[in-house]
């Protein structure tokens, strides 16, 4: 079966009608650009994902990396389709022209990159964390750092990771143990041991530049007492040649369920002399800058759960347009022709919550990266300050949503091709296995829901919280005007007060009740919050489609916007009330999973 990628349509659908990229021409970063040129580079990437990575695409994931106890080998093929992503220019799309990238926006970018991660799978990953890397030290690190660092990271030459995971210290970073000395001459000593490290050894690039977080001596306990270092595989000649190999040593890597592309290694730090780590910004404040790449790194977290739903939800639908089974239930006839699976109610049913999670979840991501962008580049001081509002509060559900909800989509699309989804002839059970680890990395669903309800929410007088439910009153307002969206937006209304007597009961729980009671159950505020922002983003997608079918569009375009009011429907009535039940837990201050022991298990 022809693999589809991603929804050409659909993409298209985001970027200019949904989110208006073109207007970002008027931006003087973007002055050179044009949609022509935003859709190269969509096409190109396309084009490179179809010959380089779609091919290889099962081989990456039956060919795990292997180790021979001095080298890490991948499959051959994967350097030059990298290579063939670098030559283009796409992994460093978004940088400056003096840094060798296009100044293009990073919704575009996103675009394109969706292309490649849905053919490549994690092969992609390796650019990706290059690229957060990069623009890690590019905001923080000295000139000297982003001189030597930087530039071989944005020409491909090097790639990046990020280094704070240990055995010890997964979700509670602030027991870390790596060590840092300082020398004489201005560098520090890095010794410990980092473990799921993506990325971590390769022989994919010339040098591979750590950026770890270490603790030095006597600095204080916990997060305040991090610092973050630069701490590369090959320590580099005057020339900026290849030197003397720094112990970072690999001491293993991890056979995965899923993303078996990129390597996750087992590293040791400075076991002799101790690895040579430069420091970026100053010392104990590593966490924050670290958060730079992590904000980032969330985004693109979700963005791979969305992606990932879309290509399972592309290919099941194709899968049921083709496939003969059974007939309707009002059909007694045996001798009449079987129908496609497609005609069946519960096919479609499966199909529908996937297109609404798919669609749903890429256009969050990509709200997401457009604020990323605005708080940038937008016109005025207050639309970029709104901006980082609006993208600080709101980064725990473009993570966490797109994750936790792309794997259900996934496990829709083995369903749809029932016994034929299960085995590896077909990728969909490949994409379940590579999407479930996004609700896991770059913090885990629960630490989000923390992050959300502790942080985001009473953050600088609830301003952030307040500006996003503005934002959705304010579609709410539009929609109402609509004969057909009325009844969606009442309903979206109702979850908003469901959603600010929620939140009001859990702030003040916070200041009265047991701390550790009212937080037992942040995960259904989480799923609260994101359904909500969901059912906002669906109706925003309605307004597009009603106004477009108002115009009597052409008649693939009309299936097309009838399809984006369907899946608008199937939100509102399968999904949106949920809320109901979580509301209640939480507003009930729900024990059940508190008051469980660990002796009842
Ligand atoms: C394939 C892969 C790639 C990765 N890549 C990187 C990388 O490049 N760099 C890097 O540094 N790390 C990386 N990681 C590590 C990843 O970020 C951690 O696995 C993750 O943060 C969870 O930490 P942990 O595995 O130690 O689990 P734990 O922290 O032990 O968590 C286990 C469970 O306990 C829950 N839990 C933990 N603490 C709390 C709490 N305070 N409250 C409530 N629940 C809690 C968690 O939610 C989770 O369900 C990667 C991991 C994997 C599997």
């Amino acid at each position: 079966m022809p693999a589809t990628l991603m929804n050409e349509r659909d993409l298209t659908f985001m970027l200019y009608e949904l989110f208006d990229s073109e207007a970002l021409i008027n931006r003087e970063r973007y002055q050179d650009h044009d949609r022509h040129t935003f859709n190269e580079v969509v096409n190109t990437a396309k084009a490179i994902a179809e010959k380089h990575f779609l091919p290889i695409r099962q081989k990456l994931d039956t060919h795990q990396p292997t180790f021979d106890g001095k080298k890490v080998h991948l499959i051959p093929e994967l350097k030059p389709a990298i290579d063939a992503v670098n030559e283009a220019g796409i992994a460093s799309a978004t940088a400056d022209y003096d840094l060798g990238g296009m100044q293009l926006p990073p919704i575009i970018a996103s675009a394109a990159g969706a292309y490649l991660s849905v053919a490549g799978g994690v092969g992609m990953g390796y650019n990706m964390l290059t690229t957060a890397n990069a623009n890690l030290l590019q905001a923080h690190g000295s000139d000297d750092l982003i001189e030597t660092w930087v530039k071989p990271m944005r020409e491909g030459r090097f790639m990046g990771t990020m280094a704070m995971t240990e055995p010890g210290s997964g979700s509670g970073l602030g027991d870390l143990t790596t060590k840092a000395v300082k020398a004489d001459d201005g560098t520090y000593r890095i010794s410990g041991n980092k473990i799921f490290i993506s990325g971590g050894d390769h022989d994919l690039s010339e040098n591979i530049v750590h950026l770890v977080l270490a603790r030095l001596q006597g600095a204080p306990k916990g997060v305040k007492g991090i610092s973050l270092f630069v701490v590369p595989k090959f320590l580099l000649k005057d020339d900026g040649s290849i030197g003397e190999d720094n112990e970072v040593a690999l001491a293993g890597l991890f056979h995965k369920m899923g993303g078996r592309a990129q390597t996750s290694t087992a590293l040791s730090f400075g076991e002799r002399k101790g690895s040579i780590g430069y420091l970026v910004g100053e010392e104990n404040a590593g966490l924050k800058y670290m958060f730079h790449m992590m904000n980032e790194a969330r985004i693109m977290v979700g963005t791979g759960g969305a992606v990932l739903a879309v290509a399972g939800y592309q290919y099941s639908v194709d899968y049921a347009k083709n496939r003969p089974q059974g007939r309707l239930p009002s059909c007694k006839d045996p001798l009449s022709p079987m129908v496609n699976i497609i005609e069946h109610a519960d096919v479609k049913r499966m199909l529908l919550a996937q297109k609404s999670v798919a669609e749903g979840a890429l256009s969050l991501v990509l709200y997401g990266t457009q604020l990323s962008d605005d708080e940038r580049t937008a016109p005025t001081q207050e639309q970029r300050e709104h901006a980082h509002m609006l993208l600080d509060f709101l980064t725990p559900v473009i993570k966490s949503w797109p994750s936790e909800n792309g794997p259900k989509a996934n496990s829709y699309a083995i369903q749809v091709l029932g016994g034929h989804g299960y085995i590896n002839e077909h990728p969909v059970e490949m994409f379940y296995r590579d999407n479930r680890l996004n609700p896991i990395h770059e913090g885990t669903t629960c630490i989000q829901s923390l992050d959300l309800l502790t942080r985001k929410v009473p953050m600088n007088k609830l301003a952030g919280y307040m500006a996003t439910l503005a934002e959705i009153e304010k579609t709410i307002a539009i929609a109402n005007n609509i004969e057909k969206l009325t009844g969606y937006a009442n309903e979206l209304n109702e979850a908003l007060v469901t959603l600010k007597k929620t939140t009001s009961v859990l702030l003040t729980a916070m200041q009265t009740e047991n701390i550790d009671l009212v937080l037992s159950n942040s995960v259904k505020y989480l799923e609260l919050f994101g359904h909500v922002i969901i059912a906002w983003l669906w109706l925003k997608q309605g307004l597009v489609a009603s106004h477009a079918l108002a115009e009597q569009p052409h008649e693939s375009d009309e299936h097309f916007y009838r399809g984006k009011l369907q899946a608008l429907q199937y939100f509102y009535r399968f999904e949106l009330p949920k809320i109901g039940v979580w509301s209640n837990i939480l507003t009930s201050t729900d024990r059940t999973s508190f008051d469980m022991q660990a002796e009842w298990f």
